[in-house]
């Protein structure tokens, strides 16, 4: 697509299946949200698009490629170049006005179980390992954007076939993850996850929450990889990672200066470079301060 979009799909605008709500809602009974108290709000608006936008007949998923073509590995994949949430929000405002097209957009900005959408909209399958949304030909490293219309579609699309046991059941999403998924491979070995339960991810012990998300100190023997800010081995372990193209978006390519940071750099990092370093990214979300504790941690606790 010109605006550079991996795949798109139609769904209706229908509050969410009953089977996937009352997983969401267990999850979240579970504490598995953590400290992600947003989730806890709104729960009927996540569930049922005319709550969030009235008038709704039909929600556009959106996928985009973020796969750089290379990397900082200290930090995630989705991180390595601009804030996602900037570059997908203009691209779907500049899609509504070349179609003129009613409605609103949303990247994470809104209740949305956007997986489930992208999922129920054909635009890919759900992964086994960490319940992520696969693209056919971009693999699981896809950012996720939705369009919540005013106007009726001529034409919906259905989930897309798939191999998967799971296929069609929420039970692969990031929040309802299935049973027997403990142990997963990769190529290098076999990942162990004591984040993935059977009841879906608990963000309490999974990495990526608690050197994103979390404030505070990370518990005592957390053990990081490579990687600082996030952790990618549930997307590396997932059979369609093999998928991913590196992405011709300057948007999500590292800088130079990101690229030519040594891991005995990272302790002496200062604010100033900080703030030159990740102007315009995403991993300003976890501030100086909690990217400096994420630092201190991963040279003492590094696998
Ligand atoms: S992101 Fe890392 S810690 Fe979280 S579930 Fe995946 S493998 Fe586990």
């Amino acid at each position: 697509m010109r605006l550079g979009f991996a795949n798109c799909g139609l769904a209706k605008a229908e509050p969410v299946a009953d089977r996937f709500a009352a997983r969401f809602r267990r999850w979240l009974e579970l504490d598995y949200c953590a400290g992600m108290d947003y989730l806890r709000r709104n729960v009927e608006m996540r569930l049922r698009p005319d709550l969030l936008v009235p008038g709704v007949k039909t929600i556009v998923s959106l996928a985009m490629n973020f796969m750089p073509q290379s990397r900082q590995p200290a930090i995630s994949l989705y991180a390595q170049g601009q804030d996602y949430h900037d570059v997908l929000r203009s691209r779907m405002r500049q899609l509504m006005q070349d179609m003129s097209l009613e409605g609103r957009c949303f990247v994470d900005s809104a209740p949305v179980l956007e997986r489930y959408w992208a999922w129920r909209s054909g635009v890919g399958v759900f992964t086994q390992e960490g319940g992520f949304i696969s693209v056919p030909g971009y693999g699981p490293t896809v950012f996720l954007g939705e369009l919540f219309l005013l106007q009726e579609a001529d034409h919906y699309d259905s989930p897309r076939p798939s191999k998967s046991p799971l296929e069609g059941d929420f039970a692969s999403s990031p929040f309802f993850k299935g049973e027997s998924e403990r142990v997963r491979r990769e190529p290098e070995g076999v990942l162990v996850c004591p984040a993935l339960t059977p009841d879906g991810l608990d963000a309490r012990r999974c990495i990526s929450y608690l050197t994103i998300e979390h404030r505070g100190p990370l518990p005592d023997g957390l053990r990081l990889g490579p990687t600082f800010y996030g952790c990618d081995r549930c997307l590396r372990a997932t059979p369609q990672f093999a998928e991913a193209q590196p992405t011709t978006e300057p948007a999500f390519q590292p800088s130079p200066s990101l690229l030519a940071m040594t891991p005995d750099d990272w302790p002496a990092l200062t604010e100033e470079q900080y703030r030159l370093l990740f102007k315009g990214s995403a991993v300003k979300r976890a501030k100086y301060e909690g990217l400096m504790r994420n630092i201190r941690h991963w040279k003492t606790n590094h696998l």
